[in-house]
């Protein structure tokens, strides 16, 4: 199962005690998936139309504990497309009535199919309720991709007021939700891991958000490894090329005028750079009789390469 189906297998089963919380996320998953059947008389019905089964569960569920109403289920296969959906249904024209008002969803309606788009603001006045909202709405239009590979949540909204909406609940809790229209709908998105960890927690996935933190740290360390092993290999290839110079320097200096020419130190340390070229500084120094400080050996090579160059200007460039 995919990261999002498990988020959502979670909060599907995520149940809040009190009734305004229900009222709450009964409410998103009304506006974000939901319509309001009306007939010829004027008499209403609900019906909420997915294509996940947590979320057909969660719909039911919360109808007959909030309501006790019992709503009628249908399930219809698409051979050509190979998915499952399901629509819950609320007949009754009592039920209907009784379910939008108190979700605050009875506004005027036309005759016929309206969508519903937009939930009353006391319907999630307080935090609690709007945590539940977010995880309604998440339920029934959100996804995430697989924190693996990236980081992305997202939910996506018919009307572009609905998602208005939806971003200042979230912005609520101090994320950074923004707004993108693709196509037809609006889709409000969160892009940051550390974000992302805080919504799974306002929805209280708690769980799953054990498992994104688990492959957060996993990413963290991979990343803190990476750049060591480049930096050390940086470090190497400088020490490599500063040897590769002094190798240069002194052959030069041996076949220009010659190694009589130096103090006694400099011969016997250029000497050890050319029987061992790849020896470190610190190693260069422990050959010498006495041995050296890496700084000693530093400063000595400096000086051979100082009077490379001096010959190489008094030679213009001849040799
Ligand atoms: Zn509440």
């Amino acid at each position: 199962m995919s990261f999002s189906g498990k988020v959502k297998e979670e909060l599907s089963r995520q149940w809040s005690s009190a009734r305004h919380c229900q009222i709450a996320e009964l409410a998103a998953m009304l506006s974000v998936c939901g319509s309001i059947v009306i007939d010829s008389r004027n008499r209403y019905g609900i019906k909420i139309h997915t294509e996940n089964i947590a979320v057909a569960r969660k719909v039911f569920t919360l109808i007959k504990k909030t309501f006790n109403i019992e709503s009628d289920i249908s399930v219809r296969r698409n051979i050509l497309r190979q998915s499952v959906s399901y629509s819950i249904i609320v007949k009754q024209h009592q039920d209907a009535l009784r379910i939008l008002q108190a979700t605050k969803l009875t506004e005027e309606y036309q005759n016929g199919f309206e969508e519903i788009h937009i939930v009353n603001p006391i319907v999630v006045q307080q935090p609690c309720c709007r945590r539940a909202f977010i995880r309604g709405a998440f339920l029934a239009a959100g996804s995430m991709s697989d924190p693996e590979k990236s980081y992305h949540f997202e939910i996506v909204c018919a009307a572009e007021a609905m998602a208005e909406q939806v971003k200042e609940l979230l912005c609520s809790f101090e994320t950074d939700a923004k707004i993108v229209q693709r196509k037809k709908v609006y889709v409000v998105y969160v892009k940051e891991g550390s974000q992302i960890v805080d919504i799974l927690n306002i929805m209280e996935a708690h769980v799953s958000l054990m498992e994104l933190e688990n492959v957060r740290i996993l990413k963290e360390m991979r990343n803190t490894v990476n750049r060591k092993v480049n930096c050390e290999t940086a470090n190497i290839n400088k020490t490599v090329s500063a040897a590769v110079k002094q190798v240069e320097d002194i052959t030069y200096l041996r076949d220009t005028i010659g190694f009589e020419k130096l103090s006694e130190g400099l011969e016997e340390i250029a000497l050890a750079r050319l029987s061992h070229p790849e020896a470190s500084l610190k190693e260069l120094g422990e050959l010498l009789s006495p041995p050296v400080g890496k700084s000693g050996v530093n400063h000595r090579l400096r000086k051979l390469s100082e009077l490379a160059e001096k010959v190489r200007q008094e030679q213009g460039g001849l040799l």
